[in-house]
């Protein structure tokens, strides 16, 4: 078997669709898988580590950043920048490894424009009532900063229709499983295989 490029993926999902829950079964379950870790301006959040769930930079090192040309894609996502490094990905992809990008729909975009391969997937939350109460965070906030959440939600959603995937998360091994077929389907693509079994196909056809 020839050793080939790793695939890319994009996930995107409206906050609350259980997008880094499902990442992170799935990364927990194939050796295979990876997900980019991307840049932000944003504050950690408690629990999260620098170099693990984000590169947390300030506004300045983001910018001379996007001057170095180091950025395969960045956005502003309402008030803060994210950016995939290109070296956050590349190795990886050389490796073989399949790579996730967790990244908002106008990531999306750049990457479609940049690399014609790419599998993208949007994740739903299964209702509109489940969502609310996903986003309610156990009822700890005011009513004004939900709703601010549930039209960021519907914003992002909005652009469902510029992904190849719709998975709908209500019952989340299901989900998983899904997204672990699309994963499967493209390794098992013509493309792919022609090159893994090139030795094969050549035996076969002498
Ligand atoms: P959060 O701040 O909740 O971790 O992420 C907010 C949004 O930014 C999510 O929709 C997430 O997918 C998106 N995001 C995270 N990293 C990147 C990135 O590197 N590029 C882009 N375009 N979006 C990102």
């Amino acid at each position: 078997m020839t050793q080939i490029r790793g695939n890319l993926f994009i996930l995107s999902a409206p906050s609350g669709a259980g997008k880094s829950s499902l990442i992170n079964a799935l990364l927990a379950k194939h050796s295979d898988m990876k997900v980019s870790v991307s840049h932000t301006t944003r504050s950690p959040r408690p629990g999260e580590a620098n170099g693990v769930h984000y590169h947390f930079v300030n506004v300045d090192e983001f910018k001379s950043l996007i001057e170095k040309n180091d950025f395969f894609e960045w956005a502003q996502v309402f008030d803060n920048y994210y950016g995939t490094s290109k070296q956050a990905i590349e190795e990886q992809l050389a490796a073989g490894i399949d790579v996730f990008l967790d990244i908002d729909w106008q990531g999306a975009r750049q990457v479609r424009d940049l690399v014609a391969d790419v599998e993208t997937i949007f994740i739903l939350p299964p209702s509109k009532v489940e969502l609310e109460a996903r986003l309610n965070n156990r009822g700890q906030d005011s009513q004004e900063i939900i709703a601010g959440r549930m039209a960021k939600a519907q914003s992002e959603t909005s652009h469902y229709n510029e992904y190849d995937y719709l998975v709908v998360n209500d019952d989340f091994a299901t989900a998983l499983k899904e997204i672990e077929t699309i994963v499967l389907a493209k390794r098992l693509s013509l493309h792919s295989q022609a090159i893994r079994h090139q030795d094969l196909l050549v035996d076969l056809l002498r």
